[in-house]
């Protein structure tokens, strides 16, 4: 049977899907190592290698030290083919990176601002650092922001920290730059970029929680971000802790970061005499037995946050970051006592409580990944 010139063209472009990915995933292979985990025919093979080359997109990198025979030639991704810009849209700052096709970042460039920024702003800024950050072949923009998004129309549509609402990026961002732009809440991001490059490559079901001024979390199911119906799954931080507690900033009572965020720490140091967080956090590590408490308490609270989305959602690990991660060696243990001690004690003997791989990049390398991870997609019959 005849396959008609459009379906010869899906499977062509699935099967340079599937190369690049195990290429990705695995590179550098020889093609006959190639050949044998895709699938395809060795003439198929030679078709596509030689495009693929030609492209750019695969390099030849050396041979295989062998034993016997002919040293086979090993092919792997060019890092060099394309970068991908990330960028994360903060309150006094809009920070980017250019991140190249293994997940590294090549370039940084930032702009600080005095005062919350409007969109028209970010928009100008986004299309500034895009120019500062040019390569010849630039797949695209991924901007990540806190809050609620909509990733499939663009929209940012509540941030409470810019103190946005309904606000369009995505295409206004395109008509700017001329280049693809995705729009995701920045703890997505982050959960993404550890899920291709960090250290939940190996998890298909994992939660990535962030500490910091606000307290986030980014669900993986099934190897895919759950944003939920209208993108706001994910908001551990105003799960109840205690009803009569003290008023969050959404105005509720007693949500988690009223105790586990950084405005708890801010209330704990002035209660015990220290001038910031950052006496808080030098007197913990000198010993101070108050300050331990504080940070004890602190952990134990996000250790009941992490308990109930290990209780609802049962995950293979706990991904643990965020800009107070630099204290974690203060509250880490009393988060791991708390989870431990009370959730099923086999799922919890199974979980891994583990910090970030990336690190303050992750932000970064995980909104530049919405763009990659468009490039590596395997196209899909009737998707073209
Ligand atoms: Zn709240």
């Amino acid at each position: 049977m005849q396959m008609h010139k459009g379906d010869q063209e899906l499977v062509r472009n699935q099967n340079r899907a599937l190369v690049i990915n195990l290429l990705r995933l695995h590179g550098p292979l020889s093609r006959s190592e190639v050949s044998d985990r895709t699938g395809l025919a060795p003439s198929a093979l030679t078709r596509l290698s030689r495009d693929l080359l030609a492209d750019g997109v695969v390099i030849e990198t050396g041979k295989s030290d062998s034993t016997g025979g002919r040293p086979a030639v090993l092919v792997s991704l060019n890092p060099e083919y394309s970068r991908s810009i990330g960028m994360k849209v903060e309150r006094s700052r809009v920070l980017a990176a250019a991140v190249d096709l293994t997940g590294v970042i090549r370039e940084k460039a930032s702009v600080l601002f005095d005062a919350p920024p409007s969109p028209a702003k970010v928009i100008d800024t986004v299309d500034k650092l895009v120019k500062k950050l040019s390569f010849e072949r630039i797949l695209g923009v991924g901007i990540s922001i806190s809050g609620f998004v909509d990733p499939a129309t663009g929209m940012d549509l509540y941030s409470p920290i810019l103190g946005w609402r309904n606000v369009p990026l995505r295409d206004p961002i395109f008509e700017r730059t001329g280049l693809p732009v995705w729009i995701e809440n920045d703890v997505n991001a982050l959960a993404l970029g550890e899920r291709w490059y960090g250290a939940g490559r190996n998890f298909s079901h994992f939660i990535c929680i962030t500490v910091g001024e606000g307290i986030g979390a980014g669900v993986v199911i099934g190897g895919e971000i759950y944003r939920g119906a209208f993108g706001g799954a994910g908001e551990l931080g105003h799960i109840t802790i205690n009803p009569d507690g003290p008023v969050c900033r959404c105005q509720e009572r007693g949500c988690l970061e009223v105790y586990a965020s950084d405005y708890f720490l801010g209330e704990e140091a002035s209660r015990l005499g220290f001038t910031n967080i950052q006496g808080l956090i030098d007197a913990g590590r000198d010993g101070n037995a108050d300050a331990k408490v504080a940070f004890a308490r602190m952990g134990r609270y996000l250790g009941f946050g992490a308990k109930n989305l290990v209780n609802l959602l049962n995950p293979e690990a706990i991904i643990l970051g965020g800009e107070r991660m630099d204290a974690s060696d203060l509250f880490l243990p009393s988060i791991e006592d708390e989870v431990r001690r009370h959730s099923f004690p086999s799922e919890a003997d199974r979980l891994q409580i583990v910090p970030t791989e990336l690190g303050a990049d992750g932000f970064l390398i995980g909104s530049a990944t919405l763009v990659t991870a468009d490039f590596f997609r395997v196209p899909a019959a009737g998707a073209m």
